[in-house]
C-alpha cells in the first residue's frame, strides 16, 4: 500500500496530466528581472518543474516507488534477453527440423555453469513465458558456455492455453485444459 502511494505520486512527478496554465497580468509586475506587462500571457510550465535536477537528483528517472530489489531483479532480468535471442534462434532451427510445429509444442532444456546457471535458475519458472515454450528446465553444467536442447515439450495440449503440459484432464469438470487453467475456469466462470 506504501509502494502504490509512492508510485502514484512518482508517476504524476514525471509525467504530470497538467504540463502548463496561463494567466493574464492585471498590472505590469517584476518576475525574477523580467518585467512582464499589463495584459500579457503567462505561460506556466508546471511539467518542467517536476523535472527540475536541482530538487529531484535524477529527474528523467522513475525512481520513488521502485525499490532496489525491485531494481535489481529487473537488472538481472536484462540479462536474460541474450539468452531469449539464442533460444529463439535455437527454435528457428528446431522448427526446420521438424523437431516442433510452434514454439508451444517445444521444451527447451538450458546446460549452464557458474554465474549463468545461478540465474537461469533463479528464473526456471518464468522462462517458459520468456521463450513462448511449454516448458524450460536448468541443469548445472561444468563450463561457463550455455547449451540449448531443443524436444518436443511432454504431455498433451491444453485447449484454454495451447501449452503442452502432463497435467491435462486432472480435473474431470474440464478434461480438455491443464491444471492452471482448470483452476481459472472454476473460480471465474
Ligand atoms: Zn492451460
Amino acid at each position: 500500500m506504501a509502494l502504490i502511494t509512492s508510485a502514484v505520486e512518482e508517476c504524476l512527478r514525471f509525467d504530470s496530466p497538467v504540463q502548463w496554465n496561463s494567466r493574464i497580468a492585471i498590472e505590469d509586475v517584476e518576475l525574477s528581472g523580467v518585467t512582464v506587462p499589463r495584459g500579457a500571457v503567462v505561460l506556466l510550465s508546471l511539467g518542467a518543474a517536476n523535472r527540475d535536477a536541482d530538487v529531484f537528483p535524477d529527474p528523467s528517472e522513475l525512481s520513488e516507488g521502485i525499490g532496489s530489489g525491485q531494481r535489481q531483479q529487473a537488472a538481472e532480468w536484462e540479462t536474460l534477453i541474450p539468452v531469449r535471442e539464442q533460444v529463439l534462434k535455437a527454435l528457428d532451427t528446431a522448427r526446420e527440423d521438424k523437431v516442433v510445429g510452434s514454439s508451444l509444442e517445444a521444451a527447451v532444456k538450458l546446460t549452464a555453469g557458474g554465474e549463468m546457471f545461478v540465474r537461469l535458475r533463479k528464473f526456471e519458472g518464468d522462462l517458459p513465458a520468456l521463450f513462448i515454450v511449454s516448458q524450460a528446465t536448468v541443469e548445472r553444467g561444468s563450463g561457463e558456455a550455455l547449451e540449448i536442447r531443443i524436444e518436443r515439450a511432454r504431455g498433451d495440449k491444453c485447449e484454454r492455453c495451447w501449452k503442452y503440459t502432463t497435467d491435462v484432464g486432472s480435473d474431470p469438470n474440464f478434461p480438455t485444459v491443464c491444471a492452471p487453467c482448470a483452476r481459472i475456469l472454476r473460480d471465474y466462470f
